[in-house]
């Protein structure tokens, strides 16, 4: 095949084929390729400034998705560039977002298969050690977040997810509406979800917080209080019926105080919801969003404890999956 035709079936925009090699024995194809004449423009891998002063010419090689029944890899010309601000740096080259050696679409081939398949699986389709699968999919998942808008957050759900006793807790911020986790942080303190507050969302965003569900803990209630003081809270029922049957344990005069622990937020929880549904209404709808969120979080959650400790928690994906198993039994209290 001409390289030419090669440069067709590779399909790099901007790149030509200009050596190929095929070993039928080892079922590999390897393609050798550089800049086609017309794409000059030359990035900062550090600033993104363009850059027209080459330092070095070196090059790489990555898998890309495979020719048939040949592993493709393909060997790539690329330039180190004196940038004013950055120094010596690579350039940038968008089919290949990291230093591992992989090629993009091949990145994203093994991410999409890890929304279907567990990684061990992936890993023996695609050839990789189980570790290999694991980092791609997670930059996989950073670039996915990365490059989509988010809706706006009005309806904010903040729970706790129980670690075990080395790691404890994680705060779980959720946008109810889209039933999505947003943000993970470790522990459960009011600087936790300060640092939400403070780091992740503007004050324009913050203006938008209408309601949020928290469970009947302190130092999320205080933190609220300080960053979003027009947000009414409502607290889910799940928790308020566990701290009610605490203090039915506790003795009866205890017991009567917990009759309308929903009004202990008096200026904030008559209702939730803009259009005036009433608040038993409004509690079941967050409770099956707060299920129909931890039954998503696998994912999302071995995303956000690789990004706050380096590492996937093994205990993690457990632990939420014991949280939600808590959850049906708040159904049957006839209110459905
Ligand atoms: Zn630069």
């Amino acid at each position: 095949m001409s390289e030419s035709e090669w440069t067709k079936i590779l399909g790099w925009p901007g790149y030509r084929v200009y050596r190929s090699e095929i070993n039928e024995e080892a079922k590999t194809v390897r393609l050798w390729v550089r800049r086609k004449r017309g794409n000059r423009k030359l990035e900062c891998s550090g600033c993104g400034r363009r850059i027209k002063e080459i330092a070095e010419v070196y090059e790489r090689e990555v898998r890309d998705l495979p020719c048939f029944e040949y592993r493709t890899t393909v060997v790539i010309e690329l330039y180190r560039l004196r940038c004013p601000d950055c120094g010596i740096k690579a350039e940038k080259v968008g089919l290949l977002p990291s230093k591992a050696p992989f090629s993009k679409r091949f990145e994203e081939a093994v991410g999409q298969a890890c929304e279907s398949a567990a990684v061990r699986r992936v890993a023996r389709q695609f050839g990789l050690a189980a570790s290999t699968v694991r980092a791609i999919d997670m930059r996989y998942l950073q670039r996915w977040a990365q490059g989509r808008r988010r809706p706006a957050l009005r309806q904010m759900g903040v729970d706790e997810i129980y670690l075990g006793k080395q790691q404890r807790f994680l705060t779980v911020v959720t946008n109810l509406e889209t039933g999505e986790p947003l943000w993970f942080g470790g522990e459960r303190k009011k600087e936790t979800l300060d640092e939400f507050f403070e780091k992740h969302l503007s004050a324009f965003q913050r203006s938008a917080i209408r309601a949020a569900c928290v469970d009947m803990w302190e130092p999320f209630r205080q933190s609220l209080e300080q960053w979003v003081p027009e947000c009414r809270i409502v607290y889910d029922k799940f928790h308020i019926l566990q701290h009610a049957s605490q203090a039915v344990d506790a003795g009866s005069r205890q017991a009567a105080s917990v009759e309308r622990p929903v009004c202990s937020e008096p200026a904030h929880s008559q209702s939730l919801s803009p259009q005036g549904e009433p608040l038993t209404v409004v509690e079941l709808h967050l409770r099956r969003r707060h299920v129909a969120v931890l039954a998503e979080l696998d994912r999302p959650v071995a995303l956000a404890a690789a990004e706050t400790d380096g590492e996937t928690s093994p205990h993690v994906t457990g632990s939420s999956r014991g949280h939600l198993e808590l959850l049906p039994d708040e159904g049957t209290d006839g209110s459905d």
